[in-house]
């Protein structure tokens, strides 16, 4: 299973011993990955239809797949190609820029738990208060003391939306400073793409190693069976788009979902609507 080969293991985490360019788990090439994605479409699309149907009866359940990485990791692919598998009407997306001065009168959880995905949805973060231990952490933007609370603070709060019915996964889309400085030059020369790039990506890419530190120690520390993390090679489009469609699918496939049973007599209502005229 892709969700065991992509797993993060318990413990210290070591980005540099995992492969940006790794396609764990699939056999085969970029064509044989081009067709690998739509191949599962048909299988994710009803799975995630019968969970939009529970959300219909007392079933609770939901998916909160949580993008995070760097600058150019393919957050916004993976919203095309994969997410846009599935119907938009049982889908959340909420992407999370800086903070406003309103959401940072709050606790950072605030703006991140009023996103939350509701019954028989699949929500999706684009970046998520995973920022909150990153970019705060590489730029000093709160007190070592506060962020140091944040992990446990995570952790409290994603086993509570697990118990409350919510299957969370988590993805670290891994590339390498090579791809990255490609994929900046990319958007730099399209003019198609310019609009996605802002100065100040250079100085983030700065900023690299302090930022795989961040993401080593958040990987660490809030990896739990409540809420795991994935590091997904995302150094290849393809294999990134089709592993987490992958992630979807096993998580979609372990919920047991079902059509759920009419609390109506199906004879009964199809007698009606014999006999019942429209009034005019
Ligand atoms: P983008 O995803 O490229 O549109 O950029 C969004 C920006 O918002 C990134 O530079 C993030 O680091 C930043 N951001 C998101 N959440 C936070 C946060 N909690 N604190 C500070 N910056 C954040
Ligand atoms: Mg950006």
């Amino acid at each position: 299973m892709i969700t065991d080969l992509l797993r993060v293991p318990q413990g210290t985490v070591d980005l540099a011993s995992i492969d940006p360019h790794g396609k764990p788990g699939f056999v085969g090439n970029k064509a044989d990955g081009a067709k690998a994605l739509p191949a599962m479409a048909e299988e994710l699309t009803t799975l995630q239809e019968q969970l939009f149907a529970a959300g219909y009866t007392a079933d609770n359940r939901r998916i909160l797949l949580v993008l995070q990485g760097m600058d150019t990791s393919g957050k916004g692919g993976v919203l095309k190609h994969t997410v846009g598998l599935f119907d938009p009407s049982g889908t959340q997306l909420k992407s999370f820029k800086q903070p406003t001065r309103e959401e940072l009168d709050h606790d950072f959880l605030w703006r991140v738990d009023k996103a939350v995905p509701e019954p028989g949805k699949v929500g999706i973060f684009d970046r998520s208060h995973y920022e909150d231990v990153l970019v705060v952490k590489v730029h000093d933007l709160a007190m070592p003391d506060e962020i140091e609370r944040r992990y446990g603070a995570i952790n409290t709060w994603e086993k509570t939306l697990s118990d409350e019915g919510t299957t969370i996964i988590k993805c670290m889309l891994h590339i390498s400073p090579e791809v990255q400085k490609e994929r900046l030059l990319a958007r730099l020369d399209d003019p198609t793409k310019q609009w996605k790039f802002k100065p100040a990506d250079i100085d983030e890419r700065g900023l690299w190693s302090a930022y795989q530190q961040a993401y080593e120690i958040a990987l660490e520390r809030c990896n739990t069976d409540a809420a795991p993390w994935f590091v997904v090679p995302s150094d290849r489009k393809w294999y990134r788009n089709w592993a987490i469609g992958s992630l979807l699918l096993e998580a979609l496939r372990g919920m047991d979902l079902s059509w759920p049973k009419p609390d109506y007599d199906v004879e009964e209502q199809k007698k009606r609507l014999e006999n019942e005229v429209p009034r005019s």
